[in-house]
């Protein structure tokens, strides 16, 4: 089933919906006085199935009668509209949903909504409770525009609740929702390990932070990482890199050791490597990592997406370490962007969550929503919640938490006891040119090759007071790892190396730390 949610002007009001008004009694909306409006009907496999106006006084919209469905009046007004036709159609039980909404871009793009895109529409429309006190018998939402920075999406992730005047966003850990004398469902959710408003609310965020249609949220990163493979089919060719996080190549070992799919590993750092991979014989997806956990080396997106689909394959990214405050994979032509949530976005090292954010939701990811559904990999609504909490300062984190990266790379390049250090934006580093073109808002993440061998690189690890010895990355404290010992027997990292994430501190203290601690370990 297609649902097409697409614009009018409001001069062409569709009879149909006239009738479906009528029905819904909304006794304030006035047809013939409507000014300049804008109306918005959800339409599945051709039947309308409900609709909204807006109508426009100058730089505000106020949304009236928001979505009616069936003859009934929708439950969740006060929201958004786009949202709430999306609703609908899920409260259907719709599978496929494809947003037509480019007029509606424009229209409100003339407007100054600039924010508003495909799929991507929640955000800017913010509802506010002083509006339904003027007028509390219309479901009526007053528009604001937040302009066309992602910062100031995110810091109002989630519109004010117009019945409670809430402007932090709920906690809903309800697991079941309710059905009415007709036995039909009177909200868009049924039972939560299918989705539930929390989980909702934060996919739409990060799907307007990736610049995607769709995001699904997950349990740990792994747990996306499984649902994207599970649609690769029996035996289907895989392209990885060779050195990746150990976790998801530790996966794709063990499918390949027992045939449920089949697995080539080409050099990351190698440009051409990737063509010749694919070259080989048929492939259904290719899995890049970049910046590449611990090297950093950096793929570039836009030429292995241009490889991918050559050959009709699917190119997913892990975004990890490159949050979309820095990179932002779907806009170099990747087709699914995946990041551990566990890291950055979320930050604080308090919870363990993946997400998946589609280009396009097309059948393949209805069939990744089936699995998650399935297999019961949701993320829960308390993690959920927390996610949205952390995303609200992703930016200003990150920001400072590069900043202090650079610093700190600079500072250790300059050290006697340092061999080498892995930094993508320093230009002795083999990945300088892409980086620069690729990690627009800076990179955290450190690596040092200390002189001596591995057990020298422990003792640096060890020696430190203010880094933490952990594994993980992205938290508000800086982390280091000797990172051949997390990884174990097959790893391939150098023995001298020590991946550092950096944290929110202040980067004098620690440069001194590590100083402090060099000095030790070789002394
Ligand atoms: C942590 C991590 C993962 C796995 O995510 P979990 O949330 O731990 O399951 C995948 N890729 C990268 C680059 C990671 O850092």
């Amino acid at each position: 089933m297609t649902v097409v949610i697409s614009t009018s002007e409001g001069d062409a009001i569709p009879d149909a919906f006239v009738g479906l008004l009528e029905t819904a009694e909304l006794p304030t909306v006035d047809l013939p006085e409507l000014g300049e409006a804008l109306f918005l009907s959800a339409r599945a496999d051709g039947d309308l199935i409900g609709g909204a106006i807006v109508e426009i006084h100058g730089e505000l919209g106020l949304l009236r009668s928001v979505v009616v469905e069936a003859g009934r009046r929708h439950s969740g007004v006060g929201s958004v509209i786009v949202d709430d036709a999306i609703s609908a159609a899920r409260g259907r039980g719709v599978g496929s949903l494809y947003l037509l909404t480019e007029t509606a871009a424009d229209f409100f793009s003339s407007r100054g909504f600039s924010s508003i895109e495909r799929g991507a529409a929640p955000a800017p429309i913010q509802a506010t409770a002083e509006f339904s006190r003027v007028c509390p018998d219309t479901a009526v939402a007053m528009v604001r525009n937040l302009g066309g920075h992602i910062e100031t999406r995110l810091s109002h992730t989630v519109a004010a609740d117009p019945t409670t005047g809430a402007v932090a966003p709920a906690l809903i850990p309800s697991t079941t929702f309710t059905r009415g004398d007709d036995h039909e469902l009177t909200s868009a959710w049924i039972y939560s390990r299918n989705s539930s408003p929390t989980v909702e609310a934060v996919e739409s965020a990060l799907a307007d932070l990736d610049g995607g249609e769709s995001a699904l949220v997950f349990g740990s990163g792994m747990a996306a990482f499984s649902a994207l493979l599970d649609t690769v089919p029996p035996g289907g060719h895989v392209v990885a890199q060779r050195i990746m996080y150990h976790g998801a190549q530790d996966r794709l070992r063990a499918l390949d050791a027992r045939g449920a799919i089949t697995l080539t590993l080409f050099d990351q750092a190698d440009p051409g490597a990737l063509r010749s991979a694919i070259e080989a014989q048929p492939v259904h997806l290719v899995w890049i990592e970049t910046p590449t956990n611990p090297t950093w080396d950096v793929v570039d997106i836009a030429s292995a997406a241009a490889s991918a689909h050559e050959v009709g394959a699917l190119l997913a990214v892990d975004s990890t370490v490159a949050p979309p405050v820095t990179t932002r994979p779907l806009e170099l032509g990747a087709d699914i962007v995946f990041h551990s949530a566990t890291k950055y976005l979320n930050g604080h090292s308090d919870l363990t969550a993946g997400v998946l954010v589609t280009r396009d939701a097309d059948t393949r990811w209805d069939t990744i929503r089936e699995t998650r559904k399935q297999m019961g990999g949701v993320l829960g609504a308390f993690e959920a919640w927390l996610l949205i909490r952390g995303l609200r300062t992703l930016h200003v984190r990150f920001r400072r938490q590069a900043e202090s990266a650079a610093a700190i790379a600079r500072h250790c390049a300059a050290h006697d006891g340092v061999a080498a250090v892995l930094y993508p934006l320093l230009p002795s580093h083999r990945s300088y040119d892409v980086a620069s073109r690729q990690l627009l808002g800076g990179f955290a993440m450190v690596s040092l090759l200390v002189g001596g061998d591995a057990p020298a690189a422990q003792r640096v690890a060890t020696a430190t007071d203010v880094f933490i010895t952990a594994t993980s990355l992205g938290g508000v404290e800086s982390l280091i790892e000797h990172r051949a010992s997390v990884e174990g027997l097959h790893s391939v990292v150098a023995p001298n190396l020590l991946r550092l994430s950096i944290g929110l501190e202040h980067p004098e203290d620690l440069m001194a730390d590590l100083d402090r601690a060099l000095a030790i370990a070789t002394s």
